[in-house]
């Protein structure tokens, strides 16, 4: 989790900076964070692209972590992560052969409640309390 929490600082988007890591057998098989997408201008360039109160510029970590990665380093792999996914990640990470998210930060938006409906899909969700705080906040996880 503190790898993921380092992770985040490299976020494009100012208003949430979320960093994800993907463990295969003791092996970071990849990483991710929100951003936005290649060769495109991030929020930092342009600003935030707000929709709804959220900022839609940005591809999320967990998703680059699904794009970076391939099925067989996915498959029964540990998905660590800063903030809860949102619903569009918790469906992603249903489908893509991840058995276990672990998170930090709740994120208790969208329709449903992401934790319990991966659940739901038999993928083992904890959450924990990071051992560092996010670069550059100062502020408790
Ligand atoms: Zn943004
Ligand atoms: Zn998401």
């Amino acid at each position: 989790m503190d790898i993921a929490m380092m992770v985040s600082a490299r976020s494009t988007c100012p208003r949430r900076q979320v960093g994800a890591v993907l463990v295969r057998d003791r092996e970071i098989k990849a990483t991710g964070y929100n951003g936005a997408p290649r060769g495109l201008p991030d929020c930092f360039e342009v600003g935030c692209l707000i929709e709804n109160g959220h900022c839609v510029r940005t591809v999320h970590a967990e998703q680059n972590v699904i794009l970076f990665s391939n099925r067989a380093d996915r498959d029964g792999a540990t998905l660590y992560v800063t903030d809860q996914p949102c619903f569009t990640c918790a469906k992603m990470i249903a489908n893509s052969g991840i058995a276990r998210v672990v998170y930090s930060r709740p994120y208790p938006h969208g329709p449903v409640d992401t934790a319990q409906y991966l659940r739901d899909a038999g993928i083992a969700v904890d959450v924990v309390v990071p051992s560092m705080l996010p670069p550059g906040t100062g502020q408790p996880a």
